[in-house]
């Protein structure tokens, strides 16, 4: 097995800067007007999300970024942490052991599925879903869970290149609600799958989610993972390049959840949503797009966020299963 890079990688470059810019401008436009998808409700906090917020930001390896909309307003990052904790998680502990430990394979099934569990004698699902996401947050390093929440914070903001902030108002909600993931912290410490004790491990899960992004925040968190692990800002190494690879090959088997397949059929890429409507796609090499707009499909993945993936990687040629024939053959 090869462990580090070879200089033999395969990505290409983005277009020209006004070509990036004016087709975030034109996708912005196009589907502002989309109507389908419900804001989420069952945090009882993200019910009062607009269904007409929408931001894009696309942000280069350069460091570049190219923003439409609704970029600049806070949100909470809900499931956009799992890719980022995972990461963290790995480079802290070992690839290695964060597989054997949280699994990596598709379960099929909804994001907050509680037989996520059940479905194997193991108990692994992987870490973007809430079983393994919970998971993977029970493993955080720290003595404490005051500790362990500084290697979250502090992990996440590195990603994003600022200091991230919680939404007190979203973290409160979501902690008087939040019944399913409990259960399932329950059945993960039955499975001896959770390395902390349930309610610590649900406490800093639930704050992590808390944590404010925009969607250029999210755009940086994301193009590190496109940049062998350097934020393109900041220039700090947040995590290995061999992470970024396992990280973003979880992303494309389970990003989406059960429309993983889908997501990846049409736009070719690894991507993940969360349920406050942000969605990161990750070009690797080149950089990543991310979007904020709050009304989701029936699996919890925001309407306008796909079909602008779908229309940007298209034009902006990202789709990692292109070729085009040789002419020497
Ligand atoms: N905090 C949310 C939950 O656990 C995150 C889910 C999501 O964004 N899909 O339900």
């Amino acid at each position: 097995m090869i462990s580090v890079p070879s200089p033999w990688i395969s990505t290409g470059h983005l277009p020209t800067p006004e070509v990036v810019g004016h087709l975030v401008e034109e996708a912005h436009a196009h589907f502002a007007s989309v109507e389908e998808g419900n804001v989420a409700t069952y945090i009882p906090a993200l019910a009062a999300a607009s269904p007409r917020s929408f931001g894009i930001c696309v942000a280069a390896t350069s460091g570049a970024s190219f923003n439409a909309g609704d970029w600049a307003v806070p949100f909470s990052i809900q499931s956009l942490s799992k890719p980022f904790l995972f990461a963290l998680v790995c480079e802290a502990i070992g690839e290695q052991l964060a597989r054997d430990a949280l699994g990596v394979n598709s379960t099929g099934l909804p994001f907050n599925s509680v037989l996520a569990v059940e479905r194997t004698v193991e108990g692994l699902s992987n870490p973007m879903v809430n079983a393994g996401a919970i998971a993977t947050t029970s493993l955080v390093p720290g003595d404490d869970a005051a500790a362990q929440w500084r290697f979250i914070e502090d992990g996440l903001s590195r990603f994003a290149g600022r200091r991230l902030t919680l939404d007190a108002e979203v973290y409160q909600s979501e902690r008087a609600t939040n019944c399913s993931n409990k259960g399932i912290a329950s059945l993960l410490s039955a499975h001896q799958q959770l390395w902390s004790d349930p309610a610590t491990a649900i406490d800093l899960y639930t704050r992590q989610c808390s944590l404010l992004v925009t969607a250029q925040d999210l755009a940086l968190m994301a193009c590190t993972l496109a940049n062998g692990g350097r934020q393109p800002l900041s220039g700090e190494q947040v995590i290995a390049p061999l992470i970024c690879r396992r990280v973003l090959a979880v992303m494309v088997t389970a990003g989406l959840y059960e429309t993983s397949g889908d997501w990846l059929y049409q736009i070719g890429l690894p991507g993940k949503s969360g349920v406050s409507g942000g969605m990161i796609t990750v070009a690797p090499g080149k950089g990543a797009l991310a979007t904020w707009s709050p009304p989701l499909d029936e699996a919890g993945n925001s309407v306008r966020g796909q079909l602008t993936a779908h229309f940007l990687s298209e034009r902006l040629g990202l789709n990692l299963f292109d070729s085009l024939p040789s002419s020497a053959s």
